[in-house]
């Protein structure tokens, strides 16, 4: 679903990403770790088209991302072409981002309506399924500021889901959460990938990805340090680097 060759991004001279290479197979969770800084959010932004890479490729479900190759040289992507291979991937944020003058529901239905143009009855039976799934059946016409950051961050991923993605990007989903909070995002999180959804997640809940994760990719400096199956990393990292970050945050 994702492949990523040596792939390199700068802003500027700022050489963040310096050569990422990875795979998420179709169904499989990976949660991705590192310090601040360390380039994960622009990996990130790279998948979901906000981001151009500057070398290396970077492709989605067998899409270059950014790029079409024709005769063996890269073009860049027409913005309608990326706009509909980005329609397919889910991104949820920090901090949830949902608009704040529209309720619940209006929030899961916007894309659909305004991007994919499904009639609206359609999609207010899909999002109330999807608030539904997310736990939040009950608060369809509530506006984000009545809801607390845990049920925002649900409503969130029900938007995301609402259009149908066959990838979803997760940027510490939980880090702007009251701990108390952060459980019912992460159950949410654990039933879509028990449905098989394939996901890639930056977040420092080591127990989420312990009991989630297929691959757990540590990556530092703009570069993939360690990369395998979360409890062989967790329990033995090799990396010196790899073991310093986990006694700091464990
Ligand atoms: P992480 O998510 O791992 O904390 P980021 O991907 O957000 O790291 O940032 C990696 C580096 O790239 C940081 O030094 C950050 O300041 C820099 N950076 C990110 N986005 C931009 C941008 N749009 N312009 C300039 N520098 C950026
Ligand atoms: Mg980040």
């Amino acid at each position: 679903m994702v492949r990523a060759e040596r792939v390199c991004k700068n802003f500027g001279a700022l050489r963040v990403l310096k050569g990422i290479t990875l795979e998420v197979r179709r169904g499989e969770v990976m949660c991705l770790i590192g310090p601040s800084g360390s380039g994960k959010s622009t990996f990130l932004r790279c998948i979901n088209h906000l981001e151009q890479v500057n070398a290396g490729r970077l492709y989605v479900d067998g899409d270059l991302v950014g790029y079409e190759e024709k005769k063996g040289k890269l073009y860049e992507l027409h913005p309608r072409v990326a706009a509909r291979q980005r329609r397919d991937i889910g991104m949820v944020f920090q901090h949830f981002n949902l608009f704040p003058h529209r309720t619940a529901i209006e929030n899961v239905i916007e894309a659909p309506t305004q991007v994919k143009k499904l009639p609206k009855a359609k999609a207010i039976t899909r999002a109330k399924e999807l608030l539904d799934r997310v736990g939040l059946a009950d608060k369809a016409d509530t506006y984000p500021a009545q809801l607390s950051g845990g049920q925002q961050q649900r409503v969130a991923i029900a938007r995301a889901l609402a259009m149908d993605p066959k990838l979803m990007l997760f940027d510490e989903p939980t880090s702007a959460l009251d701990p108390e909070l952060v459980g019912e995002v992460l159950g949410v999180m654990r039933e879509l990938a028990a449905d098989g959804m394939t996901m890639v997640v930056v977040t420092h809940e080591m127990g989420f990805a312990r009991e989630v994760a297929d691959q757990l990719v540590f990556m530092d400096g703009g570069v993939v340090v360690e990369a395998g199956v979360p409890r062989e990393i967790l329990s033995n990292p090799q990396h010196e680097r790899t073991q310093a970050f986990l006694s700091r945050i464990l």
